[in-house]
């Protein structure tokens, strides 16, 4: 078995004080800093994942246009501009215990970590397949959406998944309920 832990989105943007603050995001990446200083040794890798869009445009639609509302389903405040401080790791994680750092959402819409890569270009499978990993934790932000989407992905490309509950945090209480369940019938483990 080959372990590693996913942590998604634990960014400035996604926190309290953050342009699409989700409630709980700054505790949670503290506790993700937690775990992982309390057990150095359960992951085999950690890799995280940053939204990282781009300036100047409305990366497909996904950013709401300028002067109307987003709806917060498709359509989202700016956030998460690559080179910005809202894209950066919230300062609570300490991102000198990732391993692997993943960008997505460049241009585009990209709720799930396989849609990304790491910054020399290697996409996540190919990542994921190199380290011969079996078995993915996933942790991070926003269970509703990011978490979500990349922890279904995990399970539909055959690791055995586990969702930390307690170091999850969503937009909405219930689509995030509804996300976990959603998980748990698609055979991820909810820990
Ligand atoms: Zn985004």
């Amino acid at each position: 078995m080959t372990k590693a832990l996913f942590i998604i989105d634990v960014q400035n943007d996604f926190c309290e004080g953050g342009s699409l603050a989700v409630t709980g995001g700054a505790a949670v990446a503290t506790g993700i800093t937690e775990l992982l200083r309390s057990k150095p040794s359960i992951y085999d890798f950690v890799i995280a994942s940053r939204d990282w869009h781009d300036a100047g445009n409305d990366n497909g639609g996904h950013f709401a246009a300028v002067g109307e509302s987003p709806d917060y389903v498709h359509t989202w405040p700016v956030h998460c501009v690559s080179g910005t401080s809202g894209a950066e790791y919230h300062p609570n994680l300490d991102s000198t215990l990732v391993d692997f750092h993943i960008i997505k959402g460049m241009g585009k819409p990209s709720y799930s970590i396989f849609e990304g890569q790491t910054p020399d270009g290697v996409n996540l499978k190919a990542l994921l397949g190199y380290l011969n990993v079996t078995d993915i934790d996933v942790v991070g932000l926003a269970t509703d959406y990011c978490v979500l989407a990349s922890s279904l992905d995990a399970k539909n490309a055959g690791f055995n998944v586990t969702v930390i509950k307690d170091l999850v945090a969503g937009v909405a209480g219930e689509s995030s309920e509804k996300a976990l369940v959603t998980l748990a019938t698609a055979g991820c483990k909810i820990g």
